[in-house]
């Protein structure tokens, strides 16, 4: 019996190695990766693929769309706080896709807002609550987490905005998530300032990543490095853990795709 299901086991390995050389010569980068496995953002048995090398951005599922990083950050959410459903929760910036839809659509206390400088703050713009992460207006002690996935490259003030989101942390709780550490062991780099109008000035070659609300995109304004752990303890007083994840049977497989636990 044992002998057979290893016969059927290496034919199927050959047959998907024959499948994927074949895509790989058709494909536009000569890329093609699929693995069968478990979605931690839709829950369901899913297939991941990626017909680009880079996997961060194109190793989908193929159920939800979801990207590695959502799914190491859905994780590490299930893997710190189980009892997530119940928790008072604000998202910053979500995007529509992968962990903040998960979140939002079961976790029963989930706040979701957006960042629009010129309306005013705490008011509701487009069912999302306007709050800039540098000015928060909700109360001390609010949440039991705070989630942002990839904005903290993007803020002119993480002084402020670390700091602002410990105040609104109730003790226990945690600021969980995701920011390419690309500087690694090197020192963090500003990369943009405000300018007087508003608009970034950059200290470095401009680099722009797509935003939900923004057709412009957000300025990427810092180059964090493995400091940021130092940055935020000196900012907010709190201690951060960074999970390396990889772990392909839940699809999550890339560069920089680190989480980071600050608890209160
Ligand atoms: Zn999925």
């Amino acid at each position: 019996m044992l002998f057979i299901k290893s016969i059927k086991n290496k034919l199927w390995r050959v047959k998907k190695a024959i499948k994927n050389s074949l895509l790989e010569r058709v494909l536009p980068y000569g890329f093609y990766f699929s693995h069968k496995g478990y979605c931690p953002c839709c829950d369901n048995k899913v297939t991941f693929k990626s017909k680009s090398h880079w996997l961060r951005d194109f190793f989908v599922c193929d159920n939800c769309n979801s990207i590695p990083r959502e799914r190491a950050l859905m994780l590490v959410i299930e893997k710190y706080y189980p009892n997530w459903k119940d928790l008072d929760i604000h998202e910053s910036s979500p995007g529509n896709r992968g962990a903040s839809v998960k979140l939002k659509n079961n976790a029963k206390k989930y706040i979701a807002s957006q960042y629009y400088p010129h309306k005013p703050l705490g008011t509701v713009v487009d069912n999302f609550q306007n709050q800039d992460l540098e000015n928060l207006t909700f109360l001390d002690e609010s949440f039991d987490l705070v989630i942002t996935q990839d904005v903290m490259e993007h803020v002119y003030n993480p002084k402020k905005a670390f700091s602002e989101i410990a105040r609104t942390l109730k003790k226990g709780g945690a600021h969980i998530f995701t920011v390419p550490l690309i500087n690694k062991h090197k020192k963090t780099e500003i990369w943009a300032v405000k300018g007087e109008d508003g608009k970034p000035v950059f200290t470095n070659t401009p680099e722009w990543h797509g935003n939900v609300v923004d057709p412009i995109g957000s300025a990427v304004t810092m180059h964090w490095g493995f400091d940021i752990v130092e940055f935020i303890k000196e900012h907010s007083g709190l201690e951060t853990i960074i999970e390396h994840i990889d772990n392909i049977d839940y699809g999550i497989r890339a560069e920089l795709i680190e989480v980071l636990i600050t608890k209160k």
